[in-house]
């Protein structure tokens, strides 16, 4: 029998549960990385989901993850389309379950239709499903944060160094290749290896300040962990053992406390969306707040362009649109001006970052959108005073003149 790991976001050896599982048996190995054609096409919303800086972001971590698996005698192939038109229904198939609604779904397809051994395993979430002491999530953040301080425990870190250098996989779409830009925040490639050494770098320094850095726009400013998380090149499990070690070593500080405190942000929009499945792309939100959205074609196009003529909106898009990134900050602001004060449809801001951010993860993407339009977790219905925010985080101009 032959044991297939279905690869999805979890482009890794380190803390891997499928390898692991695969690595105990005598069969012949073999790793498989689809992506869905749906990615690739215009969705209703006219953008493509892999956008071109994702797309050699993950040609990069597939890279990486084949020479890793190469070291181990196992050969990864990458494809487009459905696991279930190439792979062999008898073999053993290994893999770690995903989040969102579409991989889900797929997920579904494939057990239904396996005929031979099938195992999942959780690993996208620093903690695993039973450590979630809800029956039903609370609607605010700060009650989960809690509950998962208090009570939740992460299950072991299984720790496995990657080995090899990186081998270009057969990647299976052409794109344009993209130049890294002088001014861009994130200028770290794509996979497991890039992944340990920002962690690593971070750890060493930086993340004492995080939490006064945490709002700035550079480099050193936040982790950057956010694209090796999403692809799952590092497990959050990781991250968390790498900080502990850090804080035996140095001393824990609010900053490195706060690192933390994002993951359970993170955390909570994972389970979110395992909760809500299809809800979470409604107009109207998770709440069913009944709010009126607007769908104007020109002031979608000039928000998305970074030309609204409000500078620091437009600093912030240009900055996406030239590096896949933005800071946290400026998603907040950017996806705040576009619901609140254009008064657009959520979605289709969150679709534009789809397709932009390097980072995209469905959870956070959609949740995050969906709290600052107002029909997310978050009670308030704030609205961000753009002006205000500029005087606070950019009162030199710094950020907008090195983008406009
Ligand atoms: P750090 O500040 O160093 O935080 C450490 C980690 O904590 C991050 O890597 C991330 O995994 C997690 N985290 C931090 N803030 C949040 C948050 N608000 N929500 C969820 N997790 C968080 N994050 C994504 O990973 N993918 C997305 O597609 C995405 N879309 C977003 C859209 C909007 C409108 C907004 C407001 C936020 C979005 N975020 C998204 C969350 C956040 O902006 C990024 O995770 C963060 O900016 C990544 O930078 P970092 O790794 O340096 O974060």
């Amino acid at each position: 029998m032959k044991t297939i790991i279905w690869y999805q976001n979890d482009l890794r050896v380190d803390d891997h549960r499928p390898l692991e599982e695969a690595l105990r048996h005598e069969d012949t190995i073999e790793g498989h990385y689809f992506i869905r054609e749906d990615e690739l096409s215009e969705n209703r919303f006219g953008h493509t989901s892999l956008g071109p800086r994702r797309l050699q972001f993950l040609n990069e971590s597939l890279d990486d993850l084949a020479g890793s698996l190469t070291a181990l005698g196992i050969p990864l192939f990458v494809h487009v389309g459905h696991p279930l038109d190439v792979l062999d229904l008898t073999d053993r198939l290994l893999f770690q379950r995903s989040i969102g609604y579409n991989e889900r779904l797929r997920e579904q397809e494939v057990v239904s239709a396996w005929q031979g051994e099938r195992q999942a395993f959780d690993g996208f979430t620093l903690y695993p499903r039973e450590e979630v002491p809800f029956e039903k999530l609370p609607f605010l953040f700060t009650e989960f944060r809690k509950a998962m301080e208090q009570k939740a425990r992460p299950e072991r870190l299984i720790e496995r160094s990657s080995e090899g250098l990186p081998c270009p996989v057969n990647f299976p779409v052409a794109y344009e290749r993209k130049q890294l830009d002088e001014r861009s925040a994130f200028p770290f490639k794509g996979g497991e290896l890039a992944g340990r050494e920002r962690l690593a770098v971070y750890l060493a320094g930086p993340v004492r300040t995080y939490k006064e850095t945490r709002n700035g726009f550079g480099v050193d400013d936040s982790s950057k962990l956010s694209a090796y998380l999403a692809n799952g090149s590092l497990s959050p499990r990781r991250i968390l053992s790498d900080l502990e070690a850090h804080e035996r070593g140095n001393g824990s500080n609010e900053s490195t406390y706060w690192l933390y405190f994002e993951l359970l942000w993170r955390e909570f929009f994972q389970w979110v969306a395992l909760e809500q499945g299809k809800r979470l792309f409604r107009a109207q939100g998770i709440r069913s707040k009944s709010k009126t959205w607007r769908v104007d074609e020109d002031v979608i196009a000039r928000w998305q362009a970074g030309e609204t003529g409000v500078d620091f909106v437009d600093a912030f898009m240009r900055e996406l649109n030239e590096t896949g990134w933005m800071s946290n900050r400026g998603r907040q602001i950017v996806a705040s001006y576009f619901a609140k004060e254009l008064g657009q449809d959520w979605r289709i801001g969150a679709s534009y970052f789809e397709s932009m951010l390097i980072d995209y993860d469905v959870a956070s993407n959609t949740g995050n959108w969906a709290y600052q339009a107002g029909v997310g977790n978050d009670s308030r219905d704030r609205r961000f005073n753009i002006a205000r925010q500029q005087d606070t985080y950019d009162p030199t101009g710094a950020f907008r003149n090195s983008w406009l």
